[in-house]
């Protein structure tokens, strides 16, 4: 019945051609609709669960023009896409960046969906973005484009409806412009609008370290199952905004030596270790690691490609691809950004015998934080710190071991475990509503 569907589908085994054909897709919401699908297959779920799931519910676009600083008027695009509400209200973040693209906030929403599902956090998927470079802005523009954007999006967006965040060039200061300009059109104050605002807003304690935390935590499981002790182990790290920079100070904590790292401008590489406070403090005034002291330059293909413990891709997606796949050494791969590796180099290292923690759960302790936020929010009560590490402590090991134990039980990759404990999820709150 449903699964003859299933298996007649041409998706079934394109990761093989591709590889076979030394040819991949790129295109990230592509890449996504492929991973559902696997795990549909693999679960033998009916396709409705693909149907349902292979396209957001919503996506808009929106045009904010913006009065520039020579007092011109320039008008930016943006988009936020809400790929599913069936376990709960949309949750995700607004990149600013040159690159965004509707596929790429298609995928990223889609992303977000598993990523919540695997926690087992009461949010569907939503993620937004506008092209932009925030680099060549000043503050009173990106300040205006913010303020423009959630304008244009407020009907949509609410605490109960669609939750943003911050991601890839946004900060806390810009959450708090966003929920502000929300708040202003409301007539009320709306914290719960939006999470990792700054702390005085209603953030929460240790919402920016979370991202970085929940990476760490992974590792931590991850070396523990393989027999890797991370006292004098060796990490390179790809990124170095706020995910790279707090799973480098975290990791550094636990002893890991890092002997690479590489941001947007360049890199830094120390074969005995680099001095991470230092480095943190120097990318503060120069917004690169290049030119640290005692380090040398270093690109981003040889950073991939080094002979480390724990390789750390923290910046954006199609990093690690079937260009390069072949070239990593890392015994873990932690995937700190969204789809930093496709599906065909993800097979490829899985040959390799290297674990990958994969994106939706690697980097799925900022939203378990926002999620705490949100929460906090709404009951107008605040937590302490350390309430709020014990709980991401507790939600990450238990969605890691979840992941980890489908993946030994069905001799599965990370990945495809990761997708099938979130799909699973997925499919019960279908099923619970009727849909299927
Ligand atoms: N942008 C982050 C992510 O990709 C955080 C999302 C959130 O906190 O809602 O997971």
């Amino acid at each position: 019945m449903e699964m003859s569907t299933m298996t007649q589908d041409p998706a079934k085994d394109i990761v093989a051609t591709n590889i076979e054909q030394q040819k991949e897709t790129l295109n990230p919401h592509e890449i996504a609709r492929l991973l559902i699908n696997n795990a549909t297959r693999e679960l033998g779920l009916p396709s409705a669960v693909y149907e349902y799931l292979k396209e957001p519910e919503r996506v808009l676009h929106v045009s904010i023009p913006v009065r520039m600083d020579n007092g011109e008027i320039k008008t930016f695009v943006g988009y936020r896409g809400q790929h599913s509400t069936v376990v709960g209200p949309a949750k995700g973040g607004v990149r600013f960046h040159p690159e965004v693209s509707l596929d790429e906030v298609k995928a990223l929403s889609t992303w977000m969906t598993f990523k919540c599902a695997v926690v087992g956090l009461p949010y569907g998927g939503g993620k937004g973005g506008v092209i932009c470079d925030p680099q060549q802005m000043s503050k009173r523009e990106l300040e205006a484009l913010s303020r423009g954007y959630i304008r244009a999006l407020a009907d949509f967006v609410g605490p109960d409806r669609d939750i943003p965040a911050p991601d890839v060039n946004t900060n806390p200061q810009i959450m708090g412009w966003m929920m502000d300009e929300y708040s202003k059109m409301k007539g009320y104050n709306a914290p719960g609008l939006i999470t990792g605002k700054p702390m005085i807003l209603g953030g929460s304690a240790g919402r920016g370290a979370a991202t970085g935390r929940g990476v760490v935590i992974c590792i931590r499981e991850a070396a523990n199952r393989i027999g890797l002790n991370l006292r004098g182990a060796t990490a390179a790290i790809q990124g170095f905004g706020n995910v790279g920079s707090w799973t480098a100070m975290l990791l550094d904590e636990l002893g890991v030596k890092i002997t690479a790292i590489v941001d947007a401008r360049g890199g830094a590489y120390n074969p005995s270790g680099i001095h991470i406070p230092e480095a943190v403090e120097y990318y503060k005034e120069h917004g690169t690691v290049t030119g640290l002291a005692h380090t040398q330059n270093i690109t981003s293909a040889e950073l991939l490609a080094m002979e480390v413990d724990i390789l750390v891709p923290a910046a954006l997606e199609n990093q690690i691809t079937l260009a390069n796949a072949d070239q990593v050494k890392a015994r873990i791969v932690a995937e700190a950004a969204n789809g930093p590796t496709t599906p065909e180099a993800g097979r490829i290292m899985t040959e390799k015998g290297i674990l990958q923690i994969p994106d939706i759960l690697c980097n799925a302790g900022g939203v378990t934080v926002s999620y705490f936020e949100w929460v906090q929010n709404i009951q107008n009560y605040y937590w302490t710190e350390e309430e709020v590490n014990a709980k991401l402590e507790l939600m990450m090991v238990n969605a890691f071991n979840a992941v980890y134990k489908v993946h030994e039980q069905r001799k599965v990759s990370m990945r495809r475990s990761a997708y099938m404990v979130a799909i699973k999820r997925l499919a019960d709150a279908m099923t619970a509503r009727g849909w299927i």
